[in-house]
């Protein structure tokens, strides 16, 4: 086997563990960023430019899932964030994220799991934790601009589930 495929392989493998191993991952990231504040901003400035080709393809392969959606559209809707002047912390996020278990707010997957507005920003939502939930690429893609809350279903009947850190309920 040569060296690039073994490296491969425990990449792989540190990968799986990683997805089955999610908060742990996270805490450890986390803490490791947080005690190597300079090392992490190299470290990522450098993956940058040796997955330039890596990010240029997702970038590519991301508008071919979203046909239609422009350079500008994604500008735009970028300007309408910041313009809103609303932010969403990463501490915010992690907090929906181990309501969810880290799973898609719909279907349960741990694939791919990103935000979604509840409400989207097309549609006046806010780009604001209380409008946001967990959702995989394939139920993200399947909703697209559609107004759909699928943190009800995550709800134990009674409760309100509240982000730390915010004294609105979701
Ligand atoms: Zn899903």
């Amino acid at each position: 086997m040569s060296t690039e495929e073994e490296r491969a392989r425990a990449a792989a493998r540190q990968r799986i563990w990683r997805a089955n191993n999610r908060e742990r991952s996270l805490e450890i990231q986390r803490r490791w960023r947080e005690n190597n504040h300079e090392k992490a901003i190299e470290k990522t400035r450098r993956w940058k430019e040796t997955n330039r080709e890596h990010l240029r393809a997702y970038g590519l392969a991301w508008f071919h899932q979203h046909p239609g959606k422009s350079v500008e559209y994604c500008e735009r809707r970028r300007a309408r964030q910041e313009s809103s002047g609303e932010k969403i912390t990463a501490e915010e996020w992690q907090s929906v994220l181990r309501q969810f278990d880290g799973k898609c707010a719909c279907c349960g997957s741990c694939n791919d799991v990103s935000m979604d507005h509840v409400i989207p920003l097309s549609k006046g939502g806010r780009h604001a934790i209380e409008n946001i939930q967990p959702l995989c690429r394939s139920c993200n893609s399947k909703k697209r601009t559609k107004e759909v809350d699928y943190r009800d279903k995550w709800k134990p009947a009674g409760e309100t589930i509240t982000v730390e850190g915010t004294a609105s309920p979701i």
